[in-house]
């Protein structure tokens, strides 16, 4: 189930109605609103109208949303980042980070009080312990701790955690940076692929210097390996939007040394022009063009016969 479907049986339970009423108050509220808000967020609305609130409810992370207060959540720590030292406005602070994951998907947790940034700094809190946390807020689909909020060590066991972002599905007119994303769209322009090099042992970009040969920092004059990078234009029906795949993902769509011959290249960007595809990816701002761009992290050709499937289900 995706983040609007579990809001939504989230809002018929509450509010003891059918889920295709709610489907249908959200749709008439996405309509009244000339289709400017997101599905999810028409959803929102439709619970506050109800009288529904989220608030000290224990929420599974895949259901949380921008602007939440009063969160409650339990998961594992999967990851945690050193705490950071920061100067604003002539104060100090600290803030910590972590990422908490549980059956349906992973978040960053940010605590921003000391008391709080002490259980990672003398490790009572550890990568692999579950926690409980109370009173946390929402930004973006980030959990923030403050002084009012609670997080201590849970005794709930919790074996199979899905790290991966959960990705919400949206529309790209209403992305925003930073956002992990899944989108239906179709590949509209395709770019020639452009390449670097790297060294073939540590795989960090290398350069040929003077006497044409490649160096590594680390492992002095190497033989370089070719690394492809390809840009693309998705478009999803509202709006387009450029997408970047780095080497790692090319071989979901075609052999990455294919790129590299220029008919075979050829080939492939007719193929994959007009392809109706997945997209799994992080908004990103493109210093260069100060545009928002997406990192492509998955790529699926959408199965139009399964697709077919799904919609008759619905009906
Ligand atoms: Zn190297």
């Amino acid at each position: 189930m995706n983040n609007y479907e579990l809001l939504i049986e989230r809002i018929a339970k509450s509010a003891k109605l059918e889920k295709v009423e709610v489907e249908r108050k959200v749709e008439a509220k996405k309509a009244k609103l000339s289709g400017l808000i997101s599905k999810e967020g028409a959803a929102q609305i439709i619970a506050a109208e109800l009288g529904i609130n989220f608030e000290d409810q224990e929420l599974k992370v895949s259901e949380l949303m921008a602007g939440m207060r009063k969160v409650n959540i339990v998961g594992k720590v999967v990851n945690i980042f050193p705490v950071r030292e920061f100067e604003k406005n002539d104060r100090k602070g600290k803030v910590a980070n972590f990422i908490l994951a549980d059956e349906t998907g992973s978040t960053r947790v940010v605590l921003w009080d000391i008391n709080h940034i002490a259980l990672i700094e003398d490790e009572t809190i550890k990568v692999g312990d579950t926690i409980e946390i109370k009173n946390g807020s929402t930004r973006d689909s980030e959990i923030h701790l403050s002084g009012f909020s609670e997080i201590k060590k849970s005794s709930v066991k919790m074996d199979n955690v899905k790290e991966a972002p959960v990705a919400s599905e949206v529309n790209l007119d209403e992305v925003r940076q930073g956002q992990n994303i899944k989108v239906r769209g179709t590949v509209v322009q395709v770019f020639q692929p452009r390449f670097y090099h790297v060294c073939p042992t540590c795989n960090k970009k290398v350069v040929a210097g003077e006497d044409e040969k490649y160096k590594c920092a680390e492992h002095g004059v190497v033989e370089k390996k070719d690394r492809a990078i390809l840009n693309f234009v998705l478009d999803d029906g509202i709006e387009t939007m450029r997408v970047v795949m780095f080497s790692d993902q090319i071989g979901q769509v075609v052999p990455e040394e294919d790129l590299k011959d220029e008919a075979k290249a050829t080939a492939f960007r007719d193929d994959f022009l007009g392809t109706e595809i997945y997209l799994n990816g992080r908004v990103n701002r493109n210093q260069l063009f100060n545009n928002l761009e997406i990192v492509a992290s998955g790529i699926e050709r959408v199965d139009v016969e399964k697709l077919i499937e799904k919609l008759d289900k619905k009906d």
